[in-house]
């Protein structure tokens, strides 16, 4: 059966500095995009760093605690759609990790954005990491084992967030990620689906030329050879973008040939759990 396109898992609120805050980017308009879709399941992945964890001097989102995450609680809810609190969490220049143990337990879903290089001083050191393909590419790989190495991660409700962002490298995202071996993304991808991580689906499909599609799609396809499970989740700061997502969803199910046995294990449950 084709994949279905009944979740989305990633969604900011205006407590995002990336939504500007957009007042109306809103629990309730978030809500209505996911009733209007027939979604089933929603999640609200505001950006955040746990004041519980010391940055060690790389400080960055530092003004949305956990706490104050919580001031998007509660959240709207039908009985047929399911909308949880999650977080987008950093891992900052010295490999820390933004949520402590304590919070990781508190949250039903969290997602690590491994792959955010453009916060320059927060998750990279700009004297330490150039900002050409090949420095970037090494960077990100090492970050990405970082992470997967990780064994007290609780990596059965972890999203890996945008795999192939643009925010990798502003320079030359496609020259930096035709850099990676599939051998490597082999490796990488064989101990996300052995550590049960969800990967992320957003990328800008219906945007894309074909050249383009074939250096982002090459990853995806790799994870899916290695038995990855994939999650969708937009990316949406704003409302404007709700118009065009599920067609490009629609777009990457196509073009991966995704089938329902293909999504990840956590959606499955979350949507089982409706009503109970
Ligand atoms: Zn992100
Ligand atoms: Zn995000």
């Amino acid at each position: 059966m084709r994949y279905i396109i009944d979740h989305d898992l990633h969604n900011h609120s205006y407590l995002s500095p990336c939504s500007r805050g957009d007042s109306r980017q809103t629990r309730e308009a978030i809500f209505a995009y996911g009733m209007t879709n027939g979604y089933k399941l929603l999640a609200l992945t505001d950006h955040g760093w746990d004041d519980k964890v010391d940055d060690k001097g790389a400080r960055g989102w530092h003004a949305n605690t956990m706490n104050h995450l919580r001031e998007n609680l509660p959240l709207p809810q039908a009985k047929d759609l399911k909308f949880i609190l999650g977080c987008e969490i950093d891992m900052n220049r010295h490999g820390i990790i933004g949520l402590s143990p304590e919070e990781q337990e508190n949250f039903e879903y969290f997602i690590i954005s491994v792959s955010h290089l453009n916060l320059t001083h927060f998750t990279i050191d700009p004297e330490q990491v150039g900002s050409d393909a090949a420095s970037r590419k090494e960077y990100y790989k090492m970050r990405l084992h970082m992470v997967l190495d990780n064994d007290s991660l609780p990596f059965h409700k972890i999203g890996l967030a945008h795999f192939t962002t643009g925010n990798i490298c502003n320079a030359d995202l496609f020259g930096c990620i035709s850099l990676f071996t599939d051998e490597e993304l082999r490796e990488i991808f064989s101990k996300v689906a052995a550590r049960g991580m969800g990967v992320e689906l957003n990328f800008p499909a219906i945007s894309y030329n074909d050249e383009q599609l074939a250096v982002i799609l090459r990853p995806f396809r790799t994870a899916k050879e290695c038995g990855c499970k994939f999650y969708l989740g937009g990316d949406s700061h704003n409302p404007e973008p709700f118009r065009t997502r599920k067609q490009n969803f629609e777009k990457i199910i196509e073009l991966l040939e995704l089938e329902e046995s293909d999504k990840w294990e956590f959606v499955i449950r979350m949507i089982e759990s409706l009503g109970e």
